[in-house]
Protein backbone atom coordinates (compact mmCIF):
# COMPACT_ATOMS: atom_id res chain seq x y z
CA UNK A 1 0.00 0.00 0.00
CA UNK A 2 1.42 3.23 -0.76
CA UNK A 3 1.83 5.85 1.76
CA UNK A 4 1.83 9.58 1.17
CA UNK A 5 3.06 10.47 4.95
CA UNK A 6 6.61 12.23 4.80
CA UNK A 7 8.78 10.39 7.49
CA UNK A 8 11.39 13.02 9.33
CA UNK A 9 14.00 12.49 7.41
CA UNK A 10 12.38 12.61 4.20
CA UNK A 11 10.41 16.04 6.03
CA UNK A 12 14.30 17.50 7.27
CA UNK A 13 15.70 16.88 3.47
CA UNK A 14 12.62 18.90 1.95
CA UNK A 15 13.01 21.60 4.39
CA UNK A 16 16.81 21.91 3.86
CA UNK A 17 16.93 21.58 -0.06
CA UNK A 18 14.53 24.58 0.00
CA UNK A 19 16.34 26.34 2.53
CA UNK A 20 19.32 25.94 -0.47
CA UNK A 21 17.05 27.07 -3.24
CA UNK A 22 15.87 30.20 -0.71
CA UNK A 23 18.94 31.29 0.24
CA UNK A 24 21.32 30.28 -2.53
CA UNK A 25 19.34 30.05 -5.61
CA UNK A 26 16.29 32.14 -5.96
CA UNK A 27 18.20 35.68 -5.00
CA UNK A 28 20.18 35.74 -7.79
CA UNK A 29 18.47 33.68 -9.86
CA UNK A 30 17.75 36.37 -12.93
CA UNK A 31 21.18 37.51 -13.36
CA UNK A 32 22.35 34.82 -13.76
CA UNK A 33 19.96 33.44 -16.47
CA UNK A 34 20.03 37.00 -18.22
CA UNK A 35 23.78 36.66 -18.29
CA UNK A 36 23.70 32.12 -19.02
CA UNK A 37 26.46 31.52 -16.54
CA UNK A 38 26.42 29.17 -13.94
CA UNK A 39 25.70 30.41 -10.06
CA UNK A 40 29.15 29.88 -9.00
CA UNK A 41 28.06 29.08 -5.69
CA UNK A 42 25.70 26.19 -5.99
CA UNK A 43 27.66 23.41 -6.45
CA UNK A 44 29.29 23.95 -3.37
CA UNK A 45 26.57 24.69 -1.04
CA UNK A 46 25.18 21.52 -2.75
CA UNK A 47 28.23 19.77 -1.59
CA UNK A 48 28.63 21.23 1.59
CA UNK A 49 24.24 20.50 2.21
CA UNK A 50 25.33 16.57 1.23
CA UNK A 51 22.80 17.00 -1.28
CA UNK A 52 25.54 15.39 -4.61
CA UNK A 53 25.13 11.97 -3.19
CA UNK A 54 22.18 12.28 -0.25
CA UNK A 55 20.53 8.99 -1.73
CA UNK A 56 23.84 7.26 -1.96
CA UNK A 57 24.48 4.53 0.69
CA UNK A 58 26.57 6.06 3.90
CA UNK A 59 29.58 3.05 2.50
CA UNK A 60 30.25 4.92 -0.63
CA UNK A 61 30.08 7.97 0.76
CA UNK A 62 26.23 9.12 0.88
CA UNK A 63 23.90 10.00 3.64
CA UNK A 64 21.90 6.67 2.35
CA UNK A 65 18.62 8.64 2.17
CA UNK A 66 15.44 7.22 0.24
CA UNK A 67 13.84 7.88 -3.31
CA UNK A 68 11.27 9.50 -1.87
CA UNK A 69 13.50 11.77 -0.92
CA UNK A 70 15.23 12.45 -4.10
CA UNK A 71 12.32 13.16 -5.47
CA UNK A 72 11.57 15.59 -2.71
CA UNK A 73 14.74 17.45 -3.05
CA UNK A 74 14.37 17.35 -7.10
CA UNK A 75 11.17 19.35 -6.79
CA UNK A 76 12.38 22.13 -4.36
CA UNK A 77 15.11 22.65 -6.46
CA UNK A 78 13.66 23.19 -9.60
CA UNK A 79 11.28 25.37 -7.06
CA UNK A 80 14.61 27.62 -7.50
CA UNK A 81 15.43 27.07 -10.89
CA UNK A 82 15.37 24.52 -13.50
CA UNK A 83 19.20 24.09 -13.83
CA UNK A 84 19.88 23.45 -10.28
CA UNK A 85 17.92 20.36 -10.32
CA UNK A 86 19.32 19.07 -13.71
CA UNK A 87 22.52 18.61 -11.66
CA UNK A 88 20.51 16.57 -9.71
CA UNK A 89 19.27 14.47 -12.39
CA UNK A 90 22.65 13.92 -13.81
CA UNK A 91 24.97 13.66 -11.16
CA UNK A 92 22.78 11.22 -9.36
CA UNK A 93 20.42 10.36 -11.56
CA UNK A 94 22.46 9.57 -14.41
CA UNK A 95 25.41 8.54 -12.75
CA UNK A 96 25.74 7.82 -9.48
CA UNK A 97 22.42 5.74 -9.05
CA UNK A 98 23.43 3.48 -11.91
CA UNK A 99 27.00 3.17 -10.85
CA UNK A 100 25.74 1.73 -7.65
CA UNK A 101 23.77 -1.01 -9.38
CA UNK A 102 25.88 -1.73 -12.46
CA UNK A 103 29.56 -0.84 -11.42
CA UNK A 104 32.13 -3.29 -9.99
CA UNK A 105 33.77 -2.16 -6.36
CA UNK A 106 36.82 -0.68 -7.53
CA UNK A 107 35.22 1.26 -9.54
CA UNK A 108 32.50 2.12 -6.68
CA UNK A 109 35.76 3.57 -4.50
CA UNK A 110 37.55 5.34 -7.45
CA UNK A 111 34.28 7.00 -8.86
CA UNK A 112 31.07 7.03 -7.04
CA UNK A 113 32.58 7.55 -3.27
CA UNK A 114 34.23 11.76 -4.28
CA UNK A 115 31.05 12.15 -6.45
CA UNK A 116 28.47 11.16 -3.44
CA UNK A 117 31.04 13.56 -1.09
CA UNK A 118 30.10 15.90 -3.92
CA UNK A 119 34.07 16.52 -4.88
CA UNK A 120 33.72 14.97 -8.02
CA UNK A 121 31.17 16.34 -10.02
CA UNK A 122 29.87 13.40 -12.84
CA UNK A 123 27.11 13.33 -15.93
CA UNK A 124 26.06 10.89 -18.55
CA UNK A 125 27.03 11.47 -22.26
CA UNK A 126 24.36 9.01 -24.50
CA UNK A 127 23.03 12.00 -26.90
CA UNK A 128 25.01 11.97 -30.15
CA UNK A 129 24.63 14.62 -33.00
CA UNK A 130 23.04 12.59 -34.96
CA UNK A 131 21.14 10.41 -32.67
CA UNK A 132 19.03 11.16 -29.54
CA UNK A 133 15.26 9.49 -29.25
CA UNK A 134 17.17 6.93 -31.45
CA UNK A 135 19.78 6.28 -28.92
CA UNK A 136 20.90 2.97 -31.64
CA UNK A 137 21.61 5.60 -33.71
CA UNK A 138 24.83 6.45 -32.13
CA UNK A 139 28.16 6.66 -33.69
CA UNK A 140 30.80 6.82 -30.88
CA UNK A 141 33.24 3.39 -31.17
CA UNK A 142 35.83 1.88 -28.40
CA UNK A 143 37.52 -0.52 -30.18
CA UNK A 144 39.71 -2.83 -27.93
CA UNK A 145 43.56 -2.82 -28.47
CA UNK A 146 45.29 -4.99 -25.31
CA UNK A 147 44.02 -3.64 -21.80
CA UNK A 148 42.56 -0.74 -23.18
CA UNK A 149 39.65 0.89 -25.38
CA UNK A 150 40.61 3.66 -28.55
CA UNK A 151 37.21 5.78 -27.79
CA UNK A 152 36.27 8.15 -30.82
CA UNK A 153 33.19 10.18 -31.21
CA UNK A 154 30.78 13.20 -30.15
CA UNK A 155 28.27 13.72 -27.68
CA UNK A 156 25.89 16.56 -27.72
CA UNK A 157 23.19 18.26 -25.57
CA UNK A 158 25.38 16.95 -22.43
CA UNK A 159 24.36 18.60 -19.23
CA UNK A 160 27.35 20.12 -17.16
CA UNK A 161 29.84 19.01 -19.61
CA UNK A 162 31.80 21.93 -19.52
CA UNK A 163 31.77 21.18 -15.52
CA UNK A 164 31.93 17.29 -14.43
CA UNK A 165 35.11 15.55 -14.24
CA UNK A 166 33.77 12.06 -15.16
CA UNK A 167 31.58 11.13 -17.62
CA UNK A 168 29.37 8.07 -18.10
CA UNK A 169 29.65 7.12 -21.47
CA UNK A 170 27.86 4.83 -24.28
CA UNK A 171 29.62 3.88 -27.34
CA UNK A 172 30.07 0.73 -29.83
CA UNK A 173 32.59 -2.01 -28.94
CA UNK A 174 31.15 -3.88 -31.28
CA UNK A 175 31.62 -2.94 -34.49
CA UNK A 176 29.29 -5.61 -36.77
CA UNK A 177 26.81 -5.32 -34.11
CA UNK A 178 27.06 -1.56 -35.26
CA UNK A 179 26.18 -2.12 -38.88
CA UNK A 180 22.85 -4.00 -38.28
CA UNK A 181 22.09 -1.51 -35.32
CA UNK A 182 22.00 -4.28 -32.87
CA UNK A 183 22.39 -2.51 -29.30
CA UNK A 184 23.71 -5.85 -27.81
CA UNK A 185 27.32 -3.81 -29.13
CA UNK A 186 27.06 -0.69 -27.34
CA UNK A 187 28.96 -0.79 -24.13
CA UNK A 188 28.97 1.98 -21.24
CA UNK A 189 32.29 3.53 -19.70
CA UNK A 190 33.37 6.01 -17.35
CA UNK A 191 35.69 8.48 -18.81
CA UNK A 192 37.59 11.48 -16.69
CA UNK A 193 37.94 14.79 -18.20
CA UNK A 194 41.57 15.06 -17.63
CA UNK A 195 42.71 12.12 -20.18
CA UNK A 196 43.99 13.11 -23.20
CA UNK A 197 41.55 13.59 -26.40
CA UNK A 198 38.80 14.66 -24.29
CA UNK A 199 37.98 17.88 -24.80
CA UNK A 200 34.15 20.13 -24.45
CA UNK A 201 32.76 23.17 -25.38
CA UNK A 202 29.54 24.93 -24.04
CA UNK A 203 25.97 25.11 -26.37
CA UNK A 204 25.60 29.05 -26.25
CA UNK A 205 21.70 30.76 -27.23
CA UNK A 206 19.48 28.14 -25.17
CA UNK A 207 16.32 28.53 -25.23
CA UNK A 208 16.10 27.85 -21.18
CA UNK A 209 18.09 25.69 -18.19
CA UNK A 210 20.55 29.39 -19.00
CA UNK A 211 21.79 29.34 -15.25
CA UNK A 212 23.58 25.64 -16.05
CA UNK A 213 26.26 24.12 -18.43
CA UNK A 214 24.89 22.32 -21.53
CA UNK A 215 27.14 21.16 -24.16
CA UNK A 216 29.55 18.73 -26.58
CA UNK A 217 32.01 16.28 -25.51
CA UNK A 218 34.44 15.18 -28.24
CA UNK A 219 36.44 12.19 -27.95
CA UNK A 220 39.79 11.44 -30.19
CA UNK A 221 41.55 8.80 -29.47
CA UNK A 222 41.03 8.70 -26.21
CA UNK A 223 42.94 5.80 -24.22
CA UNK A 224 40.23 4.51 -21.47
CA UNK A 225 41.33 1.86 -19.40
CA UNK A 226 40.03 -1.71 -19.93
CA UNK A 227 38.92 -1.51 -16.52
CA UNK A 228 36.65 1.57 -16.72
CA UNK A 229 34.55 -0.51 -18.74
CA UNK A 230 30.74 -0.75 -16.56
CA UNK A 231 29.86 -4.32 -15.88
CA UNK A 232 30.72 -6.02 -19.24
CA UNK A 233 30.86 -5.48 -23.33
CA UNK A 234 27.30 -5.19 -24.66
CA UNK A 235 25.65 -4.03 -21.24
CA UNK A 236 25.60 -0.54 -22.33
CA UNK A 237 22.07 0.18 -23.94
CA UNK A 238 20.91 -1.52 -20.75
CA UNK A 239 22.71 0.78 -18.36
CA UNK A 240 21.61 3.69 -20.44
CA UNK A 241 17.78 2.80 -19.90
CA UNK A 242 18.28 2.15 -16.47
CA UNK A 243 19.73 5.70 -16.15
CA UNK A 244 17.03 7.30 -17.93
CA UNK A 245 14.98 5.65 -15.46
CA UNK A 246 16.63 7.40 -12.62
CA UNK A 247 17.03 10.36 -14.25
CA UNK A 248 13.33 10.76 -15.37
CA UNK A 249 11.82 10.58 -11.32
CA UNK A 250 13.86 13.41 -11.40
CA UNK A 251 12.67 15.41 -14.07
CA UNK A 252 9.33 14.58 -12.86
CA UNK A 253 9.39 15.51 -9.47
CA UNK A 254 11.36 18.89 -10.41
CA UNK A 255 8.48 19.43 -12.66
CA UNK A 256 6.29 19.92 -9.58
CA UNK A 257 8.34 22.68 -8.38
CA UNK A 258 8.16 24.22 -11.50
CA UNK A 259 4.70 24.16 -11.47
CA UNK A 260 4.25 25.08 -7.79
CA UNK A 261 6.70 28.12 -8.46
CA UNK A 262 4.30 28.94 -11.38
CA UNK A 263 1.04 28.49 -8.90
CA UNK A 264 2.84 30.75 -6.37
CA UNK A 265 4.03 33.48 -8.99
CA UNK A 266 0.58 33.64 -9.79
CA UNK A 267 -1.29 33.76 -6.52
CA UNK A 268 0.75 36.71 -5.71
CA UNK A 269 0.17 38.56 -8.39
CA UNK A 270 -3.70 38.00 -8.91
CA UNK A 271 -3.92 39.59 -5.31
CA UNK A 272 -2.13 42.52 -6.43
CA UNK A 273 -3.39 43.32 -10.13
CA UNK A 274 -6.73 45.00 -9.92
CA UNK A 275 -8.34 45.42 -13.68
CA UNK A 276 -12.01 46.50 -13.69
CA UNK A 277 -11.94 47.09 -10.41
CA UNK A 278 -11.31 44.43 -8.31
CA UNK A 279 -7.43 42.07 -8.41
CA UNK A 280 -7.71 39.78 -11.12
CA UNK A 281 -8.21 36.89 -8.59
CA UNK A 282 -11.39 37.21 -8.65
CA UNK A 283 -11.72 36.78 -12.47
CA UNK A 284 -13.45 33.35 -12.87
CA UNK A 285 -10.79 32.71 -16.06
CA UNK A 286 -8.00 33.50 -13.97
CA UNK A 287 -9.03 31.54 -11.36
CA UNK A 288 -9.53 28.55 -13.47
CA UNK A 289 -5.88 29.12 -14.59
CA UNK A 290 -4.96 28.68 -11.25
CA UNK A 291 -6.77 25.59 -10.36
CA UNK A 292 -5.66 23.64 -13.74
CA UNK A 293 -1.87 24.40 -11.82
CA UNK A 294 -3.08 22.96 -8.48
CA UNK A 295 -4.67 20.10 -10.21
CA UNK A 296 -1.35 19.32 -12.12
CA UNK A 297 0.83 19.44 -9.06
CA UNK A 298 -1.19 17.10 -7.23
CA UNK A 299 -1.73 14.38 -9.70
CA UNK A 300 1.54 14.74 -10.65
CA UNK A 301 3.18 14.09 -7.38
CA UNK A 302 1.33 11.29 -6.74
CA UNK A 303 2.78 9.77 -10.28
CA UNK A 304 6.65 10.47 -9.04
CA UNK A 305 5.86 9.03 -5.80
CA UNK A 306 4.23 5.93 -6.88
CA UNK A 307 7.76 5.42 -9.34
CA UNK A 308 9.66 6.13 -6.09
CA UNK A 309 7.66 4.15 -4.30
CA UNK A 310 8.53 1.42 -6.14
CA UNK A 311 12.31 2.35 -6.70
CA UNK A 312 12.31 2.33 -2.42
CA UNK A 313 11.82 -1.43 -2.86
CA UNK A 314 14.29 -2.17 -5.49
CA UNK A 315 11.36 -3.12 -8.17
CA UNK A 316 11.18 -1.82 -12.08
CA UNK A 317 9.31 1.49 -12.26
CA UNK A 318 10.19 2.56 -15.96
CA UNK A 319 6.44 2.55 -16.68
CA UNK A 320 5.35 4.35 -13.79
CA UNK A 321 8.64 6.55 -13.99
CA UNK A 322 7.61 7.11 -17.94
CA UNK A 323 4.36 8.25 -16.83
CA UNK A 324 4.94 10.47 -14.19
CA UNK A 325 7.52 12.70 -16.61
CA UNK A 326 5.90 12.38 -19.42
CA UNK A 327 2.15 13.86 -17.16
CA UNK A 328 4.27 16.18 -15.04
CA UNK A 329 6.57 18.05 -17.98
CA UNK A 330 3.16 18.16 -19.70
CA UNK A 331 1.92 20.08 -16.78
CA UNK A 332 4.70 22.24 -15.84
CA UNK A 333 4.39 23.21 -19.74
CA UNK A 334 0.77 23.90 -19.48
CA UNK A 335 1.23 25.82 -16.16
CA UNK A 336 3.95 27.86 -17.32
CA UNK A 337 2.10 28.93 -20.17
CA UNK A 338 -0.72 30.24 -18.36
CA UNK A 339 1.48 31.56 -15.61
CA UNK A 340 2.52 33.83 -18.52
CA UNK A 341 -0.83 34.45 -19.48
CA UNK A 342 -1.99 35.78 -15.78
CA UNK A 343 0.68 38.26 -15.62
CA UNK A 344 -0.38 39.61 -19.08
CA UNK A 345 2.35 41.50 -20.28
CA UNK A 346 4.62 41.78 -17.33
CA UNK A 347 4.65 37.95 -17.69
CA UNK A 348 6.26 38.68 -21.62
CA UNK A 349 9.38 40.29 -19.60
CA UNK A 350 11.78 39.18 -17.74
CA UNK A 351 10.79 41.71 -14.93
CA UNK A 352 8.58 38.69 -13.55
CA UNK A 353 10.17 35.14 -13.18
CA UNK A 354 7.11 33.07 -15.04
CA UNK A 355 8.75 33.75 -18.60
CA UNK A 356 12.02 32.09 -17.27
CA UNK A 357 9.70 29.24 -15.93
CA UNK A 358 7.92 29.33 -19.53
CA UNK A 359 10.93 28.82 -21.46
CA UNK A 360 12.53 26.30 -19.07
CA UNK A 361 9.43 24.15 -19.02
CA UNK A 362 10.25 23.28 -22.92
CA UNK A 363 13.76 21.27 -21.73
CA UNK A 364 12.08 18.64 -20.03
CA UNK A 365 9.60 17.31 -22.42
CA UNK A 366 12.38 17.09 -24.51
CA UNK A 367 15.29 15.74 -22.68
CA UNK A 368 15.06 12.42 -20.55
CA UNK A 369 12.94 10.78 -23.53
CA UNK A 370 10.66 13.74 -25.62
CA UNK A 371 6.60 13.48 -24.93
CA UNK A 372 5.99 11.74 -27.89
CA UNK A 373 8.71 8.75 -27.11
CA UNK A 374 6.87 8.69 -23.45
CA UNK A 375 3.48 8.84 -25.28
CA UNK A 376 4.19 5.84 -27.43
CA UNK A 377 5.99 4.14 -24.28
CA UNK A 378 2.61 4.56 -22.37
CA UNK A 379 0.61 3.03 -25.74
CA UNK A 380 3.25 0.14 -25.62
CA UNK A 381 2.24 -1.00 -21.74
CA UNK A 382 -1.22 -0.57 -22.58
CA UNK A 383 -1.83 -2.20 -25.81
CA UNK A 384 0.57 -5.12 -23.96
CA UNK A 385 3.58 -4.22 -26.63
CA UNK A 386 5.89 -3.91 -24.04
CA UNK A 387 5.81 -4.52 -19.99
CA UNK A 388 8.15 -4.42 -16.93
CA UNK A 389 10.21 -7.46 -16.82
CA UNK A 390 12.90 -8.01 -14.24
CA UNK A 391 16.53 -6.78 -15.19
CA UNK A 392 19.70 -8.19 -14.23
CA UNK A 393 19.81 -5.51 -11.93
CA UNK A 394 17.74 -2.70 -10.70
CA UNK A 395 18.17 -0.32 -7.70
CA UNK A 396 19.64 -1.52 -4.30
CA UNK A 397 15.86 -1.34 -2.20
CA UNK A 398 16.04 1.38 0.73
CA UNK A 399 14.63 0.70 4.28
CA UNK A 400 12.20 2.72 5.08
CA UNK A 401 11.94 4.08 8.71
C1 LIG B 1 18.72 21.15 -21.90
C2 LIG B 1 19.06 19.76 -22.38
C3 LIG B 1 19.87 18.95 -21.60
C4 LIG B 1 20.23 17.67 -22.06
N1 LIG B 1 21.08 16.91 -21.29
C5 LIG B 1 21.50 15.71 -21.77
C6 LIG B 1 22.48 14.94 -21.05
O1 LIG B 1 22.95 15.34 -19.97
N2 LIG B 1 22.91 13.77 -21.59
C7 LIG B 1 22.43 13.29 -22.78
O2 LIG B 1 22.85 12.22 -23.19
N3 LIG B 1 21.50 13.99 -23.48
C8 LIG B 1 21.03 15.18 -23.01
N4 LIG B 1 20.11 15.93 -23.72
C9 LIG B 1 19.66 15.43 -25.01
C10 LIG B 1 18.24 14.89 -25.01
O3 LIG B 1 18.16 13.71 -24.25
C11 LIG B 1 17.78 14.71 -26.45
O4 LIG B 1 17.65 16.01 -27.01
C12 LIG B 1 16.48 13.94 -26.57
O5 LIG B 1 16.69 12.56 -26.32
C13 LIG B 1 15.82 14.09 -27.94
O6 LIG B 1 16.71 13.80 -28.95
P1 LIG B 1 16.90 14.83 -30.18
O7 LIG B 1 17.04 16.18 -29.63
O8 LIG B 1 17.97 14.27 -31.02
O9 LIG B 1 15.51 14.79 -30.96
P2 LIG B 1 15.11 13.69 -32.05
O10 LIG B 1 15.27 12.34 -31.49
O11 LIG B 1 15.78 13.99 -33.32
O12 LIG B 1 13.55 14.00 -32.20
C14 LIG B 1 13.04 15.09 -33.00
C15 LIG B 1 11.51 15.05 -32.91
O13 LIG B 1 11.02 13.83 -33.48
C16 LIG B 1 10.23 13.15 -32.51
N5 LIG B 1 10.42 11.71 -32.65
C17 LIG B 1 11.60 11.04 -32.69
N6 LIG B 1 11.38 9.72 -32.81
C18 LIG B 1 10.03 9.57 -32.85
C19 LIG B 1 9.15 8.43 -32.96
N7 LIG B 1 9.62 7.18 -33.02
N8 LIG B 1 7.82 8.67 -32.96
C20 LIG B 1 7.33 9.92 -32.85
N9 LIG B 1 8.08 11.01 -32.75
C21 LIG B 1 9.41 10.83 -32.74
C22 LIG B 1 10.72 13.64 -31.16
O14 LIG B 1 9.74 13.44 -30.13
C23 LIG B 1 10.98 15.10 -31.48
O15 LIG B 1 9.78 15.81 -31.42
C24 LIG B 1 19.72 17.20 -23.28
C25 LIG B 1 18.87 18.02 -24.06
C26 LIG B 1 18.54 19.28 -23.62
C27 LIG B 1 17.63 20.14 -24.46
Amino acid sequence: MIDFSLTENQLAVRDMTREVASKIIIPNIAEHDRAQTMNPDLLPAMADANLLGFCIPEQYGGLGMDYISLGLASEEMEYGDTAARVILSVHIGLFSLPVLTWANEEQKQKYLVPAAKGEKIATFGLTEPAAGSDAVGLLSTAVKKGDKYIMNGEKMWISLADVADYFLVFAWTDLEKKKIRDHTGISAFIVEREWEGVSTGAIHGKLGVRAGNTGFIAFQDVEVPAKNLVYKEGAGFKIAMFCLDQGRYTVAAGSCGLIRACRDACIKYSKERQTFGVNIEEHQLVKQMIANMEAGYEYSTYLWMKAGWLKNQGKRSTRATSLAKWIACREAEASSANAVQVHGAYGFSDEYPVERFYRNSKGASIYEGTREIHTLMQADYALGFRQDKELERDLPPVEQE
